[in-house]
């Protein structure tokens, strides 16, 4: 399924002011033969090209309930959401999602399916989520919550969700459960 609600978008690069190859200042500009701003080294002529950022995240599920996390930081400390982050180098967007909700909660997940796909190009971020079984209940929270537990459908605290993503991704998560099959879906938002 795919929701479209956008867009094209053309922001400037994010900002930075020296070269990480040289040390170097740099400066601004179309370079040859390509069609957007980039920052280039004024002494090496390094090119840095900047990417969208991965969020990735799970939706671990126990029974008929799902994992929630409580917010520890900011942005939307001591809102809820689900257990997820921003994807490191050199690991894949599984392994970054069964490390986020081990860091966030202590609860090992087996991965099921990648479940949303959700552009959030006005904060250059792509955020995913995978359906996934908890196969400890365990909690060890991390720095970066404050609470955890497992919720069923009617006691999930919609209006104390954190960002809009987490609560496409749970809406979609409990229609499917009630079609008895679980999809994947694509959808582009505004705001994460
Ligand atoms: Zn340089």
């Amino acid at each position: 399924m795919t929701n479209q609600l956008l867009n094209t978008y053309f922001p400037a690069p994010r900002q930075s002011f020296f070269c990480s190859q040289c040390g170097s200042t740099i400066h601004r500009c179309i370079p040859d033969g390509d069609t957007r701003e980039r920052d280039v080294c004024n002494n090496c002529g390094a090119i840095h090209y900047q990417n969208p950022r991965m969020v990735v995240g799970t939706i671990p599920i126990l029974d008929n309930r799902i994992l929630l996390c409580r917010r520890a930081i900011k942005p939307k400390y001591n809102t809820w959401t689900l257990p997820a982050g921003f994807m490191e180098l050199g690991e894949s967007s599984e392994e970054c999602a069964i490390r986020e909700t081990f860091e966030e909660t202590g609860i090992r997940v087996k991965i099921k399916n990648l479940f949303t796909i959700i552009d959030v190009p006005k904060v250059e971020q792509l955020h995913l989520f995978y359906l996934a079984n908890a196969s400890n209940l365990k909690f060890d929270l991390g720095n970066e919550s404050l609470e955890a537990r497992f919720y069923e459908e009617c006691e999930i605290p919609w209006k104390e969700l954190s960002f809009h993503t987490v609560i496409i991704t749970i809406s979609q998560f409990f229609k499917d459960r009630r079609l008895g099959i679980f999809n994947m879906h694509h959808y582009s938002v505004n705001s994460k």
